[in-house]
């Protein structure tokens, strides 16, 4: 049976985040993904971006490729036709998958490109110093919002399931399960998958807006959100400022390699009549 530190680079560490950054508990639930499913090691091409969080790859020992900022997607997507028997996961962070390459993720989602999106989303750019990106909070301070952000920040989930993805789900670091459990689900749907994970960036985006140390923002973090089923049975009032978490979106269909190799195939045999 295999284990996540079968997908792991031990030799790699130890990482370069800071204490206390989601990104850890990240990384172990995509390896324990990848485990729960026996995969061969072979089968799976990882695509990473730009940022704190991009840095996952260099502890996975996967066919891993590093791209340009905000190109994860694009990049993924060639690998995704060129070789549609592999699984292809993409990690990115939110200033990578909705700020500069926002434009990727919604027409991925819209072509259903089969590839599984995770996406860290701890609100602003650690990497360059906690610059405010495309899901920062209205009123957060960050180091260019010092006297509190004037747009409202886009909810990542309710994009993708609008642009048509197959599979979108919810998550955070305080339920490392449920990140694993969403990441495997969302590899065996035919068709593109996201997993938001909200994630914690003590360093910049906690320490600004007063989330109190690691630990503190991580529950903090946890109790921003409301499992889907409860939801339910909720009030949009005691649902105002809270994040869903769990399966969003389960509607397979069928993908972008397949609608293609459809076409290729039928001119094939009109071609042959
Ligand atoms: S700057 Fe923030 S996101 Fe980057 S490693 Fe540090 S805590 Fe994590």
């Amino acid at each position: 049976m295999a284990n996540y530190q079968d997908y792991m680079l031990f030799d790699k560490l130890p990482h370069t985040w800071c204490a206390g950054c989601g990104h850890g508990i990240i990384l172990q639930a995509i390896a324990g993904a990848l485990a729960q499913q026996e995969l061969d090691k072979h089968d799976v091409a990882l695509v990473s971006g730009i940022g704190c969080f991009g840095r996952v790859d260099d502890y996975l020992d996967l066919n891993c490729m590093h791209v340009t900022h905000g190109r994860a997607l694009p990049a993924a997507t060639g690998i995704a036709l060129a070789n549609p028997n592999l699984k292809v996961l993409v990690t990115m962070g939110d200033g990578d998958s909705t700020t500069i390459g926002g434009n990727h993720l919604i027409h991925c989602a819209r072509r259903n490109v089969n590839l599984t999106a995770v996406i860290a989303n701890n609100y602003n750019y650690g990497q360059t110093g906690g610059q405010y990106s495309a899901t920062t909070p209205s009123g957060s301070i960050t180091s260019t919002s010092v006297y509190g952000h004037i747009e409202p920040g886009f909810d990542i989930c309710s994009l993708a399931a609008a642009a048509g993805a197959s599979f979108v789900g919810r998550s955070t670091p305080y339920n490392p399960v449920q990140i694993r459990n969403l990441i495997q689900q969302g590899m065996q749907t035919e068709g593109f998958a996201l997993i938001e994970i909200l994630d914690t960036c003590p360093t910049h985006y906690g320490r600004l807006n007063k989330f109190g140390d690691a630990g503190h923002m991580l529950e903090k973090v946890h109790k921003m959100t409301v499992p889907v089923e409860r939801a339910e049975k909720m009030t949009a009032e005691e649902l105002e400022g809270l994040f869903l978490t769990g399966v969003l979106v389960n509607k397979p269909r069928e993908d972008y390699y397949t609608r293609y190799q459809k076409i290729i195939d039928r001119l094939c045999t009109e071609e042959n009549a």
